[in-house]
């Protein structure tokens, strides 16, 4: 919990630090990757909860009539949002906004802009809504529970209606196209564009500049081993100087907070993850 309260003051912080997060890419060299091509009719078969993608559409319905949604949840529908519909991050975070309960401009901003990939620091988290959907909900009670479309589905389809032939499809009383839509995109095309996208930014030399500069600014301080980088009692330790007298060695539990050890280094990457 208290490492959950650090997570949530530093997001605040962030925005303090910087309130243009609310509104432009941080990495500036993202600008104009995603504005001139928003798509209306996506987006709005996003906020209804009408892609054709059913852990998505249950995620968006459910928060929707609740107000809620778990952290990886809320991930997923930005990922799918701004990665396999190629939206901006504005419009659909102002829609997420509007709908959460505990809605905090310096969390929700920060983490649209992470998962959407203009941080320029953070790996690019690309979620497959297939997978997701048979890990996150095997048997398909959530989305059973949230598209009733679906409801009377075999089991061996309620990930991937698309799939099922017709003669199943009037069995179980829904119609593909008709009662629950198809699938709006082709994820796995979608994804290899924006992959390519992402990758001719991330190898232009000025991109990488101004990702160095965000990571100056928001980036975790701790080199490879978690050491704060800037810590002088570190620095000299790291040297094989003795620390100077009156100097008591750094606790690190007063110093360090966990919640950033999942930020990349200065100017380091992860690899990407597609989970
Ligand atoms: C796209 C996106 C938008 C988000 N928007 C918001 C938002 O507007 N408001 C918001 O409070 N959280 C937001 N989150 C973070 C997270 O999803 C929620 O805080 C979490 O779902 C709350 O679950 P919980 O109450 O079980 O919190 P727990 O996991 O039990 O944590 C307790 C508290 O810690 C804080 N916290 C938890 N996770 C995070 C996090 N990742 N970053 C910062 N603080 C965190 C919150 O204040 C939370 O209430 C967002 C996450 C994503 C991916």
């Amino acid at each position: 919990m208290q490492s959950r309260l650090h997570w949530h003051c530093h997001f605040m912080q962030k925005l303090e630090d910087e309130p243009a997060i609310e509104r432009a890419n941080m990495w500036r060299a993202a600008d104009g990757l995603r504005e001139g091509e928003f798509s209306q009719q996506r987006f709005d078969a996003w906020a209804r909860g009408q892609t054709g993608y059913p852990l998505v559409d249950a995620c968006m319905r459910s928060l929707l009539a609740t107000g809620w949604l778990t952290f990886r949840m809320r991930a997923l529908l930005v990922s799918f949002a701004s990665y396999s519909l190629w939206l901006h991050w504005r419009p659909t975070g102002l829609h997420l906004a509007r709908q959460f309960l505990d809605f905090e401009p310096g969390i929700h901003w920060s983490q649209l802009q992470m998962q959407s990939g203009t941080t320029g620091i953070n790996t690019l988290r690309i979620y497959n809504p297939d997978k997701q959907a048979i890990e996150q909900d095997p048997r398909g009670v959530f989305i059973r529970r949230w598209l009733p479309e679906l409801a009377g589905l075999p089991g061996q389809y309620v990930h991937r209606p698309w799939t099922m032939p017709t003669g199943v499809q009037q069995a179980a009383g829904c119609l593909i196209g008709r009662d629950y839509p198809e699938p709006i995109v082709d994820h796995a095309a979608a994804l290899r564009e924006a992959k390519a996208r992402f990758a001719i930014l991330r190898h232009d030399p000025a991109a990488r500049d101004q990702a160095r500069s965000v990571a100056q600014r928001h980036g975790s301080r701790r080199d490879r081993r978690g050491a704060m980088q800037q810590d002088p009692i570190r620095q000299e330790l790291a040297s094989g100087k003795k620390p100077r007298r009156g100097r008591r060695p750094v606790d690190d539990s007063q110093r360090t907070f966990s919640f950033l050890a999942d930020e990349p280094q200065a100017g380091g990457e992860r690899p990407e993850s597609t989970d």
